[in-house]
C-alpha cells in the first residue's frame, strides 16, 4: 500500500486567507483584542498557532479558551471562505482522481487544520470526500506530533497493508518537510504556498515541484 499525506493550505488549496480571517475576527471579538498580535500560520498547527496568540496577550492557555477559540473559529469560517477569493490549486483534483482510481493507494490529510475546519475547507472546495483519514492539529501544538498522529490513522485504515517504506508527504513548507523527516516518509515539495521552490530546495525534499499541474510527473514521482 502506498501512503499520501496532504498537507492543506498551500498544497491543496489557497483559501485566500479565510482560514487566518476567521481565526483573528474569533480572538478579536469573543476575546475582546481590538489588535491581535501577528503570529506565523505557515504551516503551523492551529493548536500552536492558539498557543502564540495565547501568549503574545497574557490569556491563559488553559482546555475553556481553546475551546472558545475554536467553536468561534469554526462558526466563522464558512462566513469568509466566500468571500476571499480561494482556489483548488492547479491539478489537484485531476491527480485526486487519479490517484483514486489506482489500486493500492490510500490517501489521506497531514494538516496543522482542526479536523472540522479540515472538513469545513475542504468540503467548500469539493475534495473533501477524496480523503479517508488523516492527522490534525486540534491536540498538537508541533507539526511533529501530527504527523505521529497521520502515520497511525493510515496503519489503522490500512488494516494490515500498511507500508512504513512507502509513505509520502506533499506539502508546501519547510515544515511539512522538517515533520516527514521525523515520521521517516519521502517528501514531495510544492511551491504553491507562500516558499518560493529555491526555498524548500534548502530543506532537501525528494521531489520539488512548483505545482501539482502535470499529473503524470506527480504520479511518477509518487511511487
Ligand atoms: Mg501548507
Amino acid at each position: 500500500m502506498l501512503t499520501l499525506l496532504f498537507d492543506i493550505d498551500g498544497t491543496l488549496i489557497n483559501t485566500g486567507g479565510a482560514g487566518g480571517a476567521a481565526l483573528i475576527e474569533a480572538f478579536r471579538e469573543d476575546f475582546g483584542i481590538d489588535n491581535p498580535a501577528k503570529v506565523p500560520f505557515s504551516g503551523r498547527t492551529d493548536r500552536g498557532i492558539g498557543t502564540n496568540l495565547f501568549a503574545q496577550h497574557e490569556i491563559d492557555d488553559s482546555p475553556d479558551n481553546w475551546q472558545r477559540l475554536c467553536d468561534g473559529y469554526l462558526a466563522r469560517l464558512p462566513v469568509h471562505l466566500p468571500k476571499r477569493g480561494g482556489r483548488v490549486l492547479d491539478g489537484v483534483l485531476r491527480l485526486l482522481e487519479r490517484l483514486e482510481s489506482q489500486e493500492s493507494v490510500a490517501i489521506g490529510l497531514l494538516t496543522g487544520n482542526l479536523r472540522d475546519g479540515a472538513r469545513i475547507k475542504l468540503s467548500y472546495f469539493g475534495l473533501f470526500e477524496h480523503f479517508a483519514f488523516g492527522g490534525y492539529g486540534d491536540k498538537h501544538r508541533d507539526r511533529n506530533g501530527v504527523a505521529g498522529e497521520a502515520v497511525a490513522a493510515a496503519r489503522q485504515h490500512a488494516d494490515g497493508s500498511f507500508d512504513s517504506q512507502r509513505v509520502w508527504v506533499i506539502g508546501d513548507t519547510p515544515l511539512d518537510i522538517s515533520c516527514a523527516r521525523m515520521i521517516n516518509a519521502k517528501v514531495l515539495a510544492v511551491a504553491t504556498g507562500m516558499h518560493p521552490a529555491g526555498e524548500l530546495a534548502d530543506s532537501h525534499p525528494d521531489v520539488l515541484l512548483e505545482d501539482l499541474s502535470d499529473t503524470d510527473v506527480v504520479i511518477n514521482a509518487l511511487s
